[in-house]
């Protein structure tokens, strides 16, 4: 390896000379128009708005903005594809096409993953090695469940429901599509999907791929927009379900805006998740955990390990390392290959970060942000830690949805399953411990969707995810992932 690849700096770091990946070979159109019955298709009153890149504030592509009428069109397709085709259709057919739609996205991976992090600043490595594949793995995993329903829920007949309506935020574009769209089309129903109005573009690609596998016109739609053009969607009174994942306070305006009819729902919401460190846990895997959990992904993760509590015993030594760690911890352009921290989806995303660190320095705790650089241009926020954090802190509290840990000491297992549940959020949790039955133990005893064991964010097709409280009800992933997609 060159001297300038890989070089030690004065403190005794790895630095790194860029590694971007090129995107060179990325097609984007100007504009992208709406995908609607097999086609793209102008919004009725010719709106358009700008997508930006985060880390460069440049412009990318204009995206078409669905207005009422044109969400109309989308559920008429969808119903019309659902009613003559889709429903009708044997289901290991249509296996076929959502394995062809797994294959597509594994070709054009690069592509993809690229895209992602232009379009919503996460690292390259995050979005090649996680994202795109995972995006993947589950149209896999839900074209093995299409023609297996009645072994899935033997006995219980289930069928479709009809139109299912989608709404997904911009924290993992690409994958919460997959998350959203292959449960559908494996349990014969058709969707119209509305991607976040920050990160639309993976999910324009996707409608590509889409047109490109055949599958029939109309059984998946794409159409952009922001939220108004998500509460058309949620209220079309011919929409069947409604699949939310996003804020807590518009799945709490769509919850009540459906109230009173018979479409069924699933909210993925909020988090705030504690990441518990007992003394005999293997310290250096457990802030490799940490960092991982709130970092990584600039905390843009609902599950994020938001909520640090380290037993009393070794709180001055994990402090310390994960301090040390914090240095290490590369921010920056998230083409870049090197890049641990890219950079936050939005100025508006980025404003409220900063809200919260000074509200945490007002509420008295205590303040570390990592020394690194940031990039002048672009939205960015430094690793930020913030000790002796306590219970009552809006810190501790609220989702912040960026790269800041709340950190609290604790002494027994009583107390911090007590303060790790009291909060109004149950989405995940991780637990780090060398002992088997104090992991079993706290599983059951934690109020939250998902508990990871000495280890953290790890996602696969095969397991449900969702959550507890106002985290959410009802699965994705897994054979439970199924159910609010089938009436028996
Ligand atoms: P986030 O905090 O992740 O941006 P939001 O809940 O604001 O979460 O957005 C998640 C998704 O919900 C986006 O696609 C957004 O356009 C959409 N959305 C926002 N408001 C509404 C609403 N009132 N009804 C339906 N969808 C909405």
């Amino acid at each position: 390896m060159s001297k300038t690849e890989h070089t030690l700096d004065l403190m005794g770091n790895w630095t790194y000379a860029p590694a971007p990946e090129d995107s060179k070979h990325i097609k984007l159109n100007k504009k992208y128009d709406l995908f609607i019955g097999g086609k793209f298709v102008k919004p009725g009153k010719g709106k358009y708005f700008d997508t930006f890149s985060p880390s460069t504030e440049e412009k990318l592509a204009e995206v078409a903005e669905a207005e009422e009428k044109d969400v109309d069109l989308a559920v008429k397709a969808a119903r019309n594809a659902y009613e003559k085709v889709w429903k009708k259709m044997p289901a290991k057919e249509r296996a076929k096409y959502i394995f062809r739609i797994a294959r597509m996205i594994q070709e054009r991976s690069r592509e993809l993953a690229v895209i992602e992090s232009m379009d919503g600043g996460k690292p390259i490595r995050e979005s090649r090695d996680i994202d795109v594949p995972l995006a993947a793995n589950h149209f896999f995993y839900y074209a093995g469940w299409a023609d297996k329903l009645e072994y899935a829920f033997p006995g219980r007949n289930p069928t479709s429901l009809g139109v299912a309506g989608q709404i997904i935020p911009w924290n993992f574009p690409l994958l919460m599509a997959a998350w959203k769209i292959a449960p559908a089309l494996a349990t014969g129903n058709t969707v119209v999907l509305k991607p976040a109005e920050t990160t639309p573009l993976t999910a324009l690609k996707l409608a590509e791929i889409i047109q490109e596998s055949g599958l029939p016109d109309g059984v998946v739609n794409i159409i952009t927009g922001f939220g108004k053009t998500g509460a058309a969607i949620v209220n079309h009174p011919d929409v069947n379900k409604v699949a939310f994942t996003g804020s807590t306070d518009v799945g709490k305006l769509i919850q009540k805006s459906i109230a009173g009819t018979d479409k069924k729902i699933t909210l993925e919401l909020g988090g705030k998740a504690a990441n518990i460190v007992f003394e005999d846990a293997p310290i250096d895997q457990a802030v490799e955990g940490i960092v991982n959990g709130i970092f990584f992904n600039q905390g843009h993760v609902c599950c994020a390990g938001s909520r640090l509590f380290v037993q009393e015993g070794i709180a001055n030594e994990l402090i310390r390392k994960l301090k040390d760690r914090m240095e290490t911890l590369i921010v920056g352009n998230p083409l870049d290959k090197n890049t641990d921290v890219g950079a936050i989806n939005s100025k508006e995303q980025l404003d409220k970060i900063n809200h919260y660190i000074k509200l945490g320095v007002n509420e008295g705790a205590d303040l570390f942000q990592s020394s690194c650089a940031i990039p002048k241009k672009g939205y960015f926020c430094k690793p930020t830690l913030f000790l002796h954090a306590s219970q009552s802190h809006r810190i501790v509290q609220e989702e912040i949805f960026g790269p800041v840990l709340a950190v609290q000491t604790f002494r027994t297992i009583e107390e911090v399953i007590e303060k790790a549940n009291n909060i109004p959020y149950g989405l995940s949790a991780g637990v780090w411990t060398d002992k088997g039955s104090k992991i079993f133990n706290m599983t059951g005893k934690l109020r939250a969707g998902v508990v990871w064991a000495n280890t953290y964010n790890k996602f696969d097709p095969t397991s449900p995810f969702g959550g507890y409280k106002e985290s959410g009800f009802g699965r994705e992933g897994g054979l439970h992932g199924l159910m609010p997609y089938l009436k028996f």
